[in-house]
């Protein structure tokens, strides 16, 4: 029996050098790797886990200590190859790694299957459906708890306001509260679902699936990208897919790009498969998450539907990882590691030797090279992808081209529903003053403030800040101030008035900001007998409406003007995408695009649903200019408060880069965020591990260096 154990304490310290060993008492010889253990560290109590066991160590005995307790619950091994696999990759620390790869609410402490309920009692209920006065006056937070309570007990965590406020409703006599024994299982919307039974399969799926399931059946970890036109029946793929998974009892990992917006995908899967399908996000209550990964690690749910996380649930067994929409940013990871779900996913696959099968209708140039393309070419019942007609915006006055306007006019007549995808959320892009000409700034970074008019506020769109929104210049006093450009608040506004009796439904960050807010907009607007729904790119993510007859894009150019090497493919995904929506039903549909640039050949391919002649034009584009997929990408990133410092550290950075056949950028100075400069360093690589070493024995370098303590640094490999 190993006497020893190998544990990786989940620190946030770069600097730390793990594992550590401790001796295993006899009361612990049960514990493997992905175990937890509670372990003295220096003078701390710190969870660690357990990344390998040994027979011998080099620590004097006296000096090796035990650890002090071992958690009920672990990871799977492979989670923890994968996690130090990740930590190479991104070049991260095994600790940071690993903690993506916990059960939910492990660093909480949560135990198994306990927590603290809240219910209203009789009083509350009465206060909280206002049938009843409130003897005294409650504050706000506890209004907003007994709220929250109306539709039944919650775990105490999942209230807003938290225990403090729990406890003086509970001291009231409006709400008890009860550590309770109960099944989390989470509920969703299911807008749109579609029947239980599968439908036959059209023969172009047939065809896409055959492979598919031979190469479950067999055992290869195949990799499919399943390129098919919007609605042209990928989700029954994958569901397929599944099925073929489930049969050979092996389990599947679905990930989609946001729940949020794509209820409707997991509603399908857990109307095929039932209580088989656990779904794991950041929607859910911590408690919810803790008991579906719980279900998945004992094997009782053996399909894991989620967003870019849910490659790292804990599926027994895996046989297949589907990838849907792959083109989505939102795989990226912006904490450190900065992960790319699609390349983890394909690790995940390859280690547990599981089929992988990615989807788009716009797939990234990189999946086009790399996996075995199957083809979905039409919709499903053969109708036809909307006609797309780019509408030239250089002489027309006014958010919406004469016609865009009659277009959604015969929309509102005929009782009909559009959409309208406008890329920038807010009122206003910016406001100056008419008289000296200021711009209100964030004063933390160097972009203007978005003025938000229903809030009263001004908001900076990269660190969050708010303040009031001014009525009169803070230089020079005058009253006027110029509003320019058009957002979605302000959109809405205008549709509202221009087209009477025509419901508006507005999707963005604002309007969907809080759990649920996005479903309960998709599902309002899916209900509504009529109307447009207006919003940032949020509406052109996988929606099935078929009532949809008319899309329309204001300002395709935005995404165009990105200084970023995936702009023509993020502006072609967009307006693909969008159209995507329109014409799902048997009254067909169209796509207006208004843009100042109608001759791109990003919006010229898109307006001819042309993804082949994309991809073949941005392969040969990318390779000619080296980047990805002929060569990989890594950025540094350099901040700091301290004027120069940054651009001081990122030159440090460069003079220490010794990357064999790479090309490097920089430094080159990025807008100030946060209160902090920034520089930036990129490295166009050949050799990705060698250079990821590289890029890391640099970094440590120079922030080991005390001329540098000023900076902070971070590191992105395949930055989006
Ligand atoms: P995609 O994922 O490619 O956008 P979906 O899978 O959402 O397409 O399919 C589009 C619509 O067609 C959905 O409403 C779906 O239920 C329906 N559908 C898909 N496959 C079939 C089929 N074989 N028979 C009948 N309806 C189908
Ligand atoms: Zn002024
Ligand atoms: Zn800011």
């Amino acid at each position: 029996m190993p006497e020893i154990a190998q544990v990786e304490p989940l620190t946030t310290a770069r600097s730390l050098r793990g594992p550590f060993d401790y001796r295993l008492p006899d009361s612990l010889r049960g514990v493997e790797v992905g175990s937890l253990l509670v372990v003295p560290f220096g003078r701390r109590r710190v969870l660690g886990v357990v990344t390998g066991l040994a027979e011998t160590t080099d620590v004097p005995p006296e000096r090796l200590v035990a650890p002090l307790e071992a958690r009920e619950l672990g990871v799977p091994a492979e989670l923890v190859r994968l996690a130090q696999w990740m930590a190479l990759e991104y070049c991260s620390t095994p600790a940071r790694a690993l903690s993506l790869v916990l059960p939910p609410g492990t660093a909480a402490g949560m135990r198994e299957r306990r927590a603290l309920v809240a219910e209203l009692t009789p009083d509350g209920r009465a206060v909280a459906d206002e049938t009843a006065p409130v003897g005294t006056t409650l504050g706000s937070r506890q209004l907003a708890a007994l709220a929250a309570l109306r539709d039944g007990p919650l775990p105490a965590a999942d209230v807003p306001g938290g225990h403090g406020t729990l406890r003086r409703l509970e001291a009231r006599g409006l709400v008890t509260l009860g550590s309770r024994v109960r099944a989390r299982r989470p509920e969703h919307s299911s807008v749109g679902a579609a029947a239980v039974d599968a439908p036959a399969l059209t023969p172009a799926q047939r065809a896409a699936l055959a492979p598919v399931s031979a190469a479950i059946a067999a055992g290869h970890p195949e990799r499919f990208l399943l390129h098919g036109v919007t609605a042209s029946g990928k989700t029954e793929v994958y569901l397929g897919a599944t099925a073929a998974a489930l049969e050979r009892g092996r389990g599947a990992i679905v990930l989609v790009p946001e729940i949020a917006l794509t209820p409707q995908i997991v509603g399908r899967f857990e109307a095929r498969f039932g209580p088989t399908v656990a779904v794991l996000h950041s929607g859910l209550g911590e408690g919810e998450r803790h008991d579906e990964w719980l279900r998945l690690r004992r094997g009782e749910a053996r399909v894991c539907v989620g967003p870019r996380s849910a490659i790292f649930a804990p599926v027994t067994d895996l046989g297949l990882v589907v990838v849907d929409e792959e083109h989505e940013a939102s795989y990226k990871h912006e904490g450190d590691p900065r992960y790319d779900a699609r390349r983890v996913a394909e690790r995940r696959a390859a280690d547990a030797g599981a089929v992988l099968v990615c989807g788009s209708a716009t797939p990234r140039p990189e999946s086009v090279r790399a996996l075995t393309r199957l083809r979905l070419a039409e919709r499903v019942d053969g109708r036809p992808l909307p006609p797309v007609e780019l509408l030239d915006m250089r002489e027309v006055r006014g958010a919406l081209h004469p016609r865009a306007h009659a277009a959604l006019e015969e929309v509102r007549r005929a009782g009909g529903k559009a959409i309208v995808l406008l890329n920038r959320r807010g009122w206003s892009n910016f406001l100056s003053c008419r008289s000296c000409g200021r711009v209100w700034e964030c004063p933390d970074c160097d972009v203007a403030l978005v003025l938000h008019r229903a809030e009263g506020a001004m908001a900076c769109h990269h660190c969050g800040h708010r303040e009031r929104a001014p009525r009169a210049c803070d230089s020079c006093g005058s009253t006027s101030v110029a509003r320019h450009g058009t957002g979605t608040e302000r959109l809405e506004a205008e549709l509202a008035a221009a087209f009477a009796g025509f419901p508006v439904f507005r999707l963005d960050a604002d309007a969907a900001a809080g759990r649920g807010a996005a479903g309960r907009v998709l599902a309002a607007f899916d209900r509504a007998p009529a109307g447009v729904l207006v919003g940032t790119q949020m509406v052109a993510k996988g929606h099935d409406f078929p009532a949809v007859t008319l899309g329309l894009v204001l300002d395709a150019d935005a995404t165009l003007r990105f200084p970023d090497f995936r702009a023509e493919e993020r502006t072609f995904a967009l307006v693909t995408q969008l159209a995507g929506r329109a014409g799902r039903g048997p009254a067909g549909g169209t796509v207006l695009v208004q843009t100042l640039t109608p001759e791109s050949a990003a919006l010229v391919r898109a307006a001819r649903h042309d993804s082949d002649g994309f991809v073949a034009e941005e392969l040969e584009r990318r390779e000619a200019l080296g980047y990805p997929p002929f060569a990989d990408l890594i950025r540094i990133v350099c901040a700091s408060a301290q004027p120069g410092a940054a651009g001081r550290a990122a030159a440090a950075v460069r003079a220490r880069l010794d990357v064999p056949a790479a090309s490097v950028l920089g430094p080159a100075p990025l807008f100030r965020l946060r209160g902090r400069e920034r520089a930036q360093v990129v490295v166009k690589a050949r050799d990705r591990a060698a250079a990821v070493r590289a890029v890391g024995a640099a970094v440590e370098a120079v922030a080991a260096d005390r001329a540098h303590r000023a900076a902070a640094f971070s590191v992105d490999v395949d930055p989006q």
